[in-house]
């Protein structure tokens, strides 16, 4: 984020304001036009919340819920997470909060906050494909299957000796099935299948064709490989790309940690000057 400050004209750099702000916060003024036309999307793991041992051990800290209300409010309801977690995963761990959302790295999409409202969902994984994957977990004790319906996840940090046959497995399977529209993607100690039709950004591409999105300049906040897939297509929606923890390609700038990410959103709702 540091880089924008010199890429600032004069009158921008007029409009930063004198207090200490820490480098790795963004200055939201010169970045983000008006809360009123802009759509907010935010990964959660190692963007809004801070990466854990293992994914179930993430925790929402005090003050995020209350800022990413405020900002729902702010934005007329244009805020979403965008996330690899099942749409029952994200209000789990948010809850009671329910959150519009691309979940399921764009398996699954809630277009409305209201919890009534129906969830739009991707084909599940064929029935056999998935009874072969599954035989996989039997390689060794430690490997923990998880069946999102559209995806299945193989999870192996009690297990990490059996990486190298999980992958190998797998790509028997699809050497079987050179047809099936599956594609692999690697993780911290997870090998995920899904299907190939869709991925994070196809995802926001629909939700953006949508109420209250359409139309709005989305400013997207990721950290992981998968979402690449989102920064590179945000010039094509005149949108803002920001990584955390790394400066990733084509973004508009970085924050240091989710840390600094919440405090960002934080700061947004503190500059009337964006309403
Ligand atoms: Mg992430």
């Amino acid at each position: 984020m540091k880089s924008e400050l010199a890429d600032m004209t004069l009158e921008q750099k007029r409009t930063i304001p004198d207090d200490d702000v820490p480098d790795s916060v963004p200055v939201p003024h010169a970045l983000v036009p008006h809360l009123g036309e802009t759509a907010i999307l935010l990964d959660i793991d190692g963007t809004l919340l801070d990466l854990m041992p293992t994914p179930r051990e993430v925790w929402v800290p005090p003050g995020l819920s209350d800022t990413l209300n405020r900002l729902v409010e702010r934005t007329s309801g244009a805020l979403a997470l965008v996330s690899g977690r099942s749409l029952n995963d994200i209000d789990l761990i948010f809850a009671p909060d329910v959150f519009r959302a691309v979940a399921g790295h764009g398996a699954e999409m809630r277009l409305s906050a209201d919890s009534e409202a129906d969830d739009v969902h991707a084909p599940p994984l064929d029935k056999e494909l998935k009874r072969r994957l599954a035989a996989i977990a039997k390689l060794s004790p430690g490997i923990l299957l998880e069946d999102k319906g559209y995806s299945l996840a193989l999870h192996y940090r009690l297990a990490p000796h059996a990486e190298k046959a999980i992958y190998e497995s797998v790509s028997l399977i699809r050497a079987d099935l050179p047809n099936a529209p599956i594609e692999v993607l690697p993780g911290k100690f997870v090998c995920e299948i899904k299907h190939s039709g869709f991925t994070k950004a196809s995802g926001v591409r629909e939700l953006m064709k949508h109420e209250p999105f359409r139309g709005r300049r989305p400013l997207f906040i990721g950290d992981d490989v998968t979402d690449e897939t989102v920064f590179a297509i945000m010039p094509d929606m005149n949108g803002l790309a920001f990584s955390v923890g790394r400066r990733a390609m084509g973004v508009n700038g970085h924050f240091d940690a989710p840390s600094d990410v919440r405090a960002f959103l934080a700061r947004l709702l503190d500059d009337t000057r964006l309403e």
